[in-house]
């Protein structure tokens, strides 16, 4: 298949032939389907597998298929605090790739789609400050973005879609706490996608409790 095929909307397909993605990967060509029809998902994922574009282009598509491109305008998202796609992640290196990449792969939304990375490490003024008037899309490490609830720069209340990446790294790196006061905090109506290199019990546990009917891909 195709990018065109897949289901993919014109500024993201004219993106990715700048980008000189001639075909999708085997990860994006079985994921990007599932997640444009809401289906949650669990994929085995390495990276340079094209995880990155598997979660991000059907995500910029949600968000993006409504808006009339070619204006600016503020989307609904923005209107309080509030963040409609979360992406949380265990490193900082890889908030800040994650964010950068979606921000390449929406360069022909013209602005209409807003994205921001928070992460631990730096100080919180300057990502505070990105948050005002929330967010369409944020990257977050889940320690920071605690932070950054407890001092109502974010809600999350209106999140329709969570990505998990490198869950298991996520675990293993001790975040477990953080990542179960985080999900009380989501409606219950949500979308998932969790994707992870390996799955120790730990991965799976999760899978069990967050997961509905979701979509399992094994490459
Ligand atoms: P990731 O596994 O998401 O870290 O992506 C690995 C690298 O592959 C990144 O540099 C992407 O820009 C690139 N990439 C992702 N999808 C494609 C594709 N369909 N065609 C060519 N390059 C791609």
């Amino acid at each position: 298949a195709n990018f065109t095929e897949l289901g993919l909307i014109s500024p993201l397909l004219s993106r990715l032939t700048e980008l000189e993605y001639q075909q999708p990967t085997p990860i994006q060509a079985k994921a990007i389907p599932s997640v444009l029809a809401g289906r949650d998902l669990i994929a085995g994922a390495n990276t340079g597998s094209g995880k990155t574009a598997a979660f991000a282009l059907p995500l910029l598509q949600q968000f993006g298929q409504h808006l009339p491109i070619n204006k600016t305008l503020s989307s609904k998202n923005r209107e309080g605090n509030y963040v409609a796609g979360l992406i949380l992640v265990p490193t900082r290196e890889l908030a800040k790739q994650v964010a950068d990449s979606i921000k390449s792969y929406a360069a022909h939304f013209n602005g209409a789609i807003k994205t921001v990375a928070v992460f631990g490490g730096v100080s919180a003024n300057t990502q505070m400050l990105a948050l005002r008037g929330g967010t369409d899309i944020l990257v977050a490490t889940p320690g920071r973005l605690l932070d950054l609830i407890s001092s109502n720069a974010i809600k999350l209340d209106r999140v329709k879609t969570l990505v998990l990446d490198e869950a298991d790294r996520m675990l293993s790196l001790g975040f477990t706490d953080e990542l179960s006061a985080l999900l009380a905090l989501l409606p219950s109506s949500k979308q998932i996608l969790l994707f992870s290199a390996t799955f120790p019990e730990q991965v799976q546990a999760l899978t069990q409790e967050l997961l509905n009917d979701p979509v399992e891909i094994q490459l």
